[in-house]
């Protein structure tokens, strides 16, 4: 007996009609707004749309992250039903970021540079910019507003909406009401263009200044870091460990950034999760500067993060897969291994060392001690112990 090959054109799909009308796909436009339009112009809601015109079972494909959804029949039939080339359809989706902003084998999820649909640790629903919206002939909504790095508009130099600005209720493309135009919330039906703006203050415009460096790499594919090309995928691969390294100190030490003190406000008020409020959007935007700043004046503010901090090299390290040879030897650069890779320190070699300090009339502490000793003060266990021992 035989099995039969799997196929992946199945009687599950729609073949026989095409779409009546189709409007223009903007450049930079989701693949599920663009798909929310044309459900809308056929005077039908998407699952509806997507059940008489693309797959029987509609609302199941629906119901998954079309903008993430690898399924090249999809696409083509997508293409083939709308008449618009595969390539412009390719485009649409968030996929076709692949190898600039992320790397994924096959992944079926986003990876952390994208927002998943839904995720309350850095955003209630889809995101948008409410002037944008107000602004565009045909209303429709951004691929940019889905990257993680993003979470205020430059143009309009506000921050990004999360959620309806009247009932609170994130924003689903496959629940929106039918109109001529994709703009309402589906639970009050308010018009999410006049939704109020928060503006970014002046003081915080280095968060604007980061959005737009991410940007600008993610378009031409590199950054330029200490007069190097390096690849965007690398870059954004770092970020994301980055902001991780970032979020996880309790007590940032970062004396160059300068609205560190505003983000620590933020993190206090945070702990006091308000639902109604975007406290995670605020909070991405200075996880997102400080990434930025990181990155500038390479490489002193990443090495300056990592003494005052305390940080090492497992720490820049652990967790990472695949590391990318630029990201690795930074790392190598701004912690010597002697600081990481354990060696037999002795009781001798400390008296030695202390005995030199107070020879040379330099201060004996934990710290110069260390120093000499080519070891880091308050993390090697070893040295530690016998400092204490001896002191
Ligand atoms: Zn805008
Ligand atoms: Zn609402």
């Amino acid at each position: 007996m035989s099995t039969k090959p799997r196929q992946t054109r199945n009687t599950d799909w729609v073949e026989d009609y095409n779409f009546l009308i189709t409007p223009k796909p903007q450049k930079d436009e989701l693949l599920s707004s663009w798909l929310t339009r044309v459900a809308f112009a056929h005077g039908m809601t998407l699952n509806n749309f997507f059940g008489y015109f693309v797959r029987h079972e509609g609302h199941a494909l629906t119901r998954t992250d079309i903008d993430f959804q690898y399924n090249p029949y999809l696409l083509d039939a997508l293409s083939k039903k709308s008449k618009i080339d595969i390539k412009t359809i390719q485009n649409l989706s968030l996929r076709s970021e692949e190898g600039y902003l992320f790397a994924c084998n096959e992944c079926l999820y986003p990876p952390a540079q994208i927002r998943k649909l839904v995720d309350r640790r850095t955003h209630f629903g889809l995101m948008y910019c409410p002037k944008c919206l107000e602004e565009d002939e045909h209303p429709y909504f951004r691929q940019e507003w889905r990257y993680l790095f993003s979470n205020a508009c430059i143009k309009h130099g506000i921050y990004l909406k999360d959620r309806c600005g009247i009932c609170f209720e994130r924003i689903r493309l496959r629940k929106m009401p039918i109109d001529n135009k994709i703009i309402f919330c589906h639970k009050c039906k308010r018009d999410l263009r006049l939704t109020r703006p928060i503006k970014v203050l002046e003081e915080h415009s280095e968060g604007l200044e980061a959005i737009s460096w991410f940007q600008n790499g993610l378009k031409n594919g590199y950054f330029v870091i200490d007069n190097t090309k390096v690849s965007s995928l690398v870059i954004f691969q770092a970020f994301t460990h980055l902001r991780y390294l970032i979020n996880g100190q309790k007590n940032l030490k970062l004396d160059s950034f300068s609205m560190l003190n505003s983000y620590k406000g933020l993190c206090k008020k945070l702990q006091h999760y308000d639902s109604k409020k975007c406290g995670p959007v605020y909070k991405d935007f200075f996880l997102t500067a400080i990434v930025y700043h990181l990155f500038q004046n390479y490489p002193n503010n990443l090495q300056k993060f990592a003494d005052e901090n305390n940080l090492t090299y497992r720490d820049f390290i652990h967790g990472f897969i695949d590391i990318p040879f630029w990201y690795k030897s930074t790392i190598d650069g701004i912690i010597p291994m002697q600081n990481t890779v354990g060696r037999d320190i002795s009781k001798s070699e400390v008296i030695g060392v202390i005995n030199y300090l107070k020879h040379s009339g330099i201060k004996v502490t934990q710290k110069s001690v260390a120093e000499i000793v080519g070891c880091h003060f308050s993390i090697n266990k070893t040295f530690i112990r016998i400092y204490k021992q001896i002191t």
